[in-house]
């Protein structure tokens, strides 16, 4: 038998590569394109879709395989622990549900005010900060909302040690509550529960521990199971210490560690321009201590450590493990989720940038030959509906974060999501013509929409959307795509009957007559027509007779006569079941 070929695709892949990995020349691969609808030339990109297509198109034995150029793209292996490794502070995320106190209790460690500042009560960016208590470290994630942080998983780092999981004693658990927990558990990380607001009036600890316990699985300690439960009040800063201390005492069972002497590793949690300071990128140390000076380079972005401060801005000359910093000196901006690496000199900082940058480019470079129209194309042919967006961003971290959290929208192959076009700064001319065409909604995350923009949109039939909270732009994002789904047939039991006499067959009709084993039968209801186990034909119930009058309905034990409307002839015989059902359509719900 003929071996299956498996190519892999790195993100896209040239005319001239597919040919060659599928052992067929050129010229039949560009006729096969033509065919298709695409004018390409031997060194031009298409897609993964395109080429699994024209692949199939054109029956050859192959499987493509997607691969993200990341998996090339990583230059410098991840550090292994050796038995050298020290201590480390732990790295803990404050989750929970809208309004339970996040804010506020990551504030009131930190002793600063920061809940006025922030849109809609959700943070937005991930921040991170450092706090001592007994003279230990502990570094605190504030964290942009599940999706995310499930983006960030998704770039393979794990971030957290701990999540404090803050659930409000007067309101209980919430979806978002179990969605934490779901994050916590999948990430591998300790959950200490903090019941928030005990100070108000409503709170009930204990209906917060039975809810947590019999829904969620997480017992307390205090009844035996094994989570860590503190009530505290965020406002007041009761149980606060006592929740550190559990922090401290889960991090030592965890023994978590870190190697010092070597060149430092750890993760670009968030980046943006600063008028007249460059590019601003807050990472957080995992490994190795950084220094001023140190050469850094994450994904294709490098540069060398020009300034490093602390959360609060104030001056740091070294940062090891599990310490935030914000530096400047990257000659572009890295992206939210990469890894930084230290290496030892600007040569090989810039080598190994210019490498990364050839493999994302493979990635990021579908489709020159992918217009609209082929999209459009390939949808049709596999009644996949597309929709496109296009994001523009405050800062490159948000950008990341939408862009990722969208792309985790499930909708089953039913709904193909193209990101036409990104970018950070408020919406441009150019973002409007970009976004010219069916289903096509333009994301704007904090940013602006000047009137004259707002005009050339409307002019142009462009939907824009503004959002200052990720879970809104991600809900309008499902609505405009539920839209795109193919409706739901639902369709429902409601009785049986067992055929006792068939008194007429007629081209379109059947007159027939049986007993009712099951339900009711009612005229506009469809009957399946079983004769055995074999489902032979599908009629309409098109009216009910009943002691020789016509009925609405005859229920279980009733013996009825039935007009039965078909498309095409069937034969009723003695002994055929019917089932009635009922169908209605539904919108698919993501
Ligand atoms: P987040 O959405 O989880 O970050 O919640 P916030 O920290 O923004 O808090 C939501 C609201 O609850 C704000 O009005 C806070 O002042 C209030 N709040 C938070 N913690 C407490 C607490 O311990 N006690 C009381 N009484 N109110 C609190």
């Amino acid at each position: 038998m003929e071996e299956e070929k498996i190519v892999q695709v790195f993100g896209s892949i040239t005319v001239d590569e597919l040919a060659a990995a599928l052992n067929i020349s050129v010229t039949t691969l560009i006729g096969e394109l033509f065919k298709n609808g695409i004018a390409a030339t031997i060194n031009q990109r298409i897609d993964f879709e395109t080429a699994t297509i024209i692949v199939e198109e054109l029956g050859i034995k192959a499987k493509l395989e997607k691969k993200l150029a990341a998996e090339k793209s990583v230059l410098v292996e991840k550090h292994q622990l050796s038995d050298a490794a020290v201590a480390r502070p732990p790295i803990v995320a404050i989750m929970g549900h809208v309004d339970h106190g996040k804010t506020t209790l990551l504030d009131t460690l930190l002793h600063k005010k920061t809940v006025e500042t922030e849109a809609g009560g959700i943070t937005q960016h991930i921040s991170a900060y450092q706090i001592r208590h007994n003279d230990r470290p502990i570094t605190f994630l504030d964290t942009p909302g599940h999706e995310a942080f499930a983006a960030l998983r998704q770039h393979s780092a794990t971030l957290t040690d701990i999540v404090v999981l803050v659930v409000a004693a007067d309101d209980g658990v919430k979806p978002q509550t179990a969605e934490a927990i779901k994050f916590a558990q999948s990430a591998n990380a300790d959950i200490i529960v903090a019941i928030n607001k005990i100070d108000k009036e409503a709170a009930d600890v204990n209906r917060v521990m039975a809810q947590l316990a019999t829904d969620q699985g997480l017992n307390p300690e205090e009844w035996g199971g094994k989570t860590i439960m503190v009530p505290v009040s965020a406002k007041t800063g009761e149980g606060l210490d006592k929740l550190l201390d559990m922090i401290f005492l889960t991090a030592d069972i965890d023994d978590l560690r870190a190697d010092v002497d070597i060149p430092a590793e750890g993760l670009v949690i968030e980046s943006h321009m600063e008028i007249g300071k460059g590019s601003i990128a807050n990472l957080l140390v995992e490994q190795g201590n950084l220094k001023q000076g140190d050469y850094v380079i994450a994904g294709k972005a490098y540069g060398k450590v020009r300034t490093m401060a602390n959360y609060k801005g104030e001056v740091m000359q070294l940062a090891g493990p599990s310490t935030p910093v914000t530096i400047t000196g990257f000659k572009e901006l890295p992206n939210f989720g990469d890894r930084f690496n230290v290496v030892k000199n600007e040569k090989t900082a810039k080598k190994l940038a210019e490498q990364a940058a050839i493999a994302i480019e493979k990635e990021m470079a579908i489709t020159n030959v992918t217009g609209s129209d082929m999209l459009k194309m390939i949808s049709e042919k596999h009644d996949v509906k597309d929709f496109n967006v296009v994001v523009k961003t405050d800062v490159l971290g948000s950008l990341t974060s939408v862009v990722d959290s969208l792309r985790l929208i499930d909708t089953k192959g039913e709904v193909n999501l193209h990101v036409i076009g990104t970018g950070v700064g408020n919406i441009t001319e150019n973002d409007i013509r970009l976004a010219a065409g069916e289903n096509t909604v333009v994301y704007g995350f904090n940013v602006e929409l000047t009137p004259s923009i707002k005009r050339l949109a409307t002019r142009h039939d462009v939907e824009v959307n503004l959002f200052k909270v990720i879970y809104e732009l991600l809900d309008d994002a499902k609505a405009h795509m539920e839209q795109l789904m193919a409706p739901e047939v639902i369709e429902t039991e409601i009785g049986e009957l067992a055929v006792k006499g068939v008194f007429r067959t007629i081209k379109e009709e059947i007159i027939a007559g049986g007993e009712v084993t099951k339900g009711k039968v009612s005229p506009g209801v469809v009957a399946k027509v079983f004769r055995k186990k074999d489902e032979i034909a599908e009629v309409e119930v098109s009216s009910v007779q009943h002691e020789k009058q016509q009925v609405q309905s005859a229920v279980e034990g009733e013996t009825c006569g039935l007009a039965l409307k078909t498309k095409k002839k069937v034969i009723l015989e003695i002994g055929d079941r019917l089932v009635f059902v009922t169908r209605e359509i539904k919108q698919k719900k993501l």
